[in-house]
C-alpha cells in the first residue's frame, strides 16, 4: 500500500448543520465542573460539540439553547459572555 489515504475526520456544525473537515470547526467541550470551555486543540476530554469558525454560527448556538443542548448542560451567564467574547474574534457575521 503505497498510497496513503489522507483522512480528514469531518464534523458537524450544531449551528447551521453542515458538515465540514475538523480543521474548520471549532470544538467546544463541556468539563467536569459544567464549564463549556473553547478546545482549540480538540483533546480535551469530555462531552464535544462544533461549531464553524464564524461568528454567524455561534450567534445561533449561543442565543439558543443549541450549544447547551449538544453538551447536555446550562450555560452560565459569565460562561455565555465569555464565548460571544470569544466569537467576536471570529471572522463573518455582523458587528454587534
Ligand atoms: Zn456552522
Amino acid at each position: 500500500m503505497s498510497r496513503k489515504n489522507k483522512h480528514i475526520p469531518q464534523r458537524t456544525c450544531i449551528a447551521c448543520r453542515q458538515t465540514r473537515d475538523k480543521e474548520n470547526l471549532i470544538r467546544l467541550v463541556c468539563s467536569d465542573g459544567g464549564i463549556v470551555e473553547v478546545d482549540p486543540s480538540a483533546k480535551k476530554p469530555g462531552r464535544g460539540a462544533y461549531l464553524c469558525l464564524q461568528k454567524d454560527c455561534w450567534e445561533i448556538g449561543l442565543k439558543g439553547n443549541r450549544l447547551e443542548h449538544a453538551l447536555r448542560t446550562k450555560l452560565s451567564i459569565d460562561n455565555r459572555q465569555a464565548l460571544i467574547e470569544y466569537s467576536n474574534n471570529l471572522p463573518g457575521g455582523s458587528r454587534i
